[in-house]
């Protein structure tokens, strides 16, 4: 079953050798043992035992040998398998493929250029297109190019964020904004190594970055392309393993063309997203069917292999929500580095405790206090559960001036962490009840 697997991916006029194992060579169209060795070698089948090729010995006539295919050893002893392409094939199904099925009207396909796709890539990391597209057009709205974005403070650009998580990246987008600014005249430089250089951007951002934004060769490797190139080539084992990451890159470039590069990225990019799926790909109606390695062997559901599981460590903290008689709230920005880094946000402590002192050094009388179920928010490194504590405060001015932050009614909230938000709206809407439900009464 792995042998016909394995040929799959040659071209017709390249399946000899293990499209009929036993066959001689000159049944095959080879004209020599040295042409079949060579053949294995082309395919990676290096490291097949002397013993499987055999030679007629007999009669001591001309040698009629014979390759006794055995891919699954070569598995077993060549984990870093390298199943043999067609490139130009492989390229030429994926991009008729994409001229009538590709995405070609996202917001940033529309006036394409470097800084969209870069602003692009870095919103789809970790994140689904559907969530990007608003978030996109309104960043797009406010810094439709690097100059602005280099000029904007750092409050205004994780403002824009807000809710997108991860904010590393606003400030990454930030600094890397003010890089291209001044020392790159405000362009993104035409070289990989120099693009990757700058905060915040891994090798297939830089090479998404050339590849769509400029039209120059350069592969990529984003989740959906591992996806792809995984099950095709048939890469067992955890994409993120550096071993396999440096075959599916090598892979990844053995298989860029030379033209239309940029609409070949987009292609594995949107085959990924759109036919070869985590669950249930639609192999039916995929351009790489044929050839395709855990089609072919019915291991689509176990290829790429998960993310090896991880016990994910638990923080706790408590936030308080400080209410005053305006139903407004009180807010303080973060420090500028660890998580929600600038965002407006609860003051937030390690414990019930240290929160009761805060409050008493503020003239905040606690003894009204609602503490809240918990909650739970999970980083990409750990969960958070938090427990809200509600306090309502009588009047500003019996509170200490010792505040560092302001109060905000619905209305001005801004640039807040998803969970947050989410909280604050449900206490809004709790408010907004209660105050109906007095009024009725
Ligand atoms: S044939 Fe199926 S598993 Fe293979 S690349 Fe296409 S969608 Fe993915």
């Amino acid at each position: 079953m792995r042998d016909s697997a394995v040929v799959a991916n040659l071209s017709p006029a390249r399946q000899g050798p293990q499209h009929c194992p036993n066959a001689s060579p000159d049944q095959q169209g080879h004209e020599s043992l040295e042409s079949i060795i060579i053949e294995c070698d082309l395919y990676g089948l290096k490291q097949l035992r002397k013993g499987e090729i055999l030679t007629s010995s007999s009669d001591r006539t001309p040698a009629r040998p014979t390759l006794i295919m055995d891919a699954d050893f070569n598995h077993r002893h060549n984990p870093i398998y390298n199943p043999p392409m067609d490139t130009d094939d492989f390229s030429a199904r994926m991009l008729a493929w994409f001229d009538l099925h590709g995405r070609k009207n996202l917001p940033w396909q529309t006036e394409r250029n470097p800084y969209r796709v870069w602003v692009s890539e870095i919103m789809l990391q970790q994140t689904q297109v559907t969530t990007v597209i608003p978030y996109f057009i309104r960043f797009m709205t406010r810094f439709p190019d690097v100059s602005s974005l280099a000029a904007a403070r750092l409050d205004d650009v994780t403002a824009h964020w807000a809710g997108l998580g991860y904010y590393a990246r606003a400030r990454h987008l930030l600094l890397t904004a003010i890089t291209l600014e001044t020392q790159h005249d405000g362009e993104f430089p035409a070289n990989l190594d120099t693009i990757q250089k700058l905060p915040g951007i891994g090798r297939s951002t830089a090479g998404a970055i050339l590849s769509l934004g400029m039209n120059h060769r350069a592969a990529i490797l984003d989740g959906n392309v591992k996806r792809v190139l995984c099950r095709f080539a048939g890469i067992e084992g955890w994409s993120g393993q550096a071993s396999i990451d440096r075959q599916l890159w090598t892979l990844s470039e053995q298989l860029t063309p030379t033209i239309r590069v940029g609409d070949y990225n987009q292609a594995m990019m949107d085959l990924g997203a759109m036919v070869c799926t985590r669950s249930k790909p639609t192999c039916a109606s995929c351009p790489l069917m044929a050839g395709c390695e855990a089609q072919t062997t019915a291991r689509t559901h176990v290829i790429p292999a998960p993310r090896p599981k991880r016990e994910m460590p638990t923080r706790r903290s408590f936030m308080l929500v400080l209410r005053n008689s305006n139903n407004e709230i009180f807010l303080e920005t973060r420090p500028p580095t660890g998580i929600w880094a600038s965002l407006k946000s609860l003051p937030e402590f390690d414990s019930l405790d240290g929160l009761k002192i805060w409050c008493a050094q503020r003239n905040i009388n606690s003894t009204q206090m609602d503490v809240m179920p918990d909650r739970r928010h999970t980083f990409s490194h750990y969960h958070l559960n938090f427990t809200p504590v509600l306090c309502p405060v009588r009047a500003i001015h019996s509170v200490s001036e010792n505040l560092h932050g302001g109060w905000f009614t619905s209305a001005t909230m801004s640039s807040l962490p998803a969970p947050i938000r989410t909280l604050l709206a449900e206490l809004d809407m709790e408010a907004t009840r209660s105050t109906h439900l007095t009024i009725k009464s």
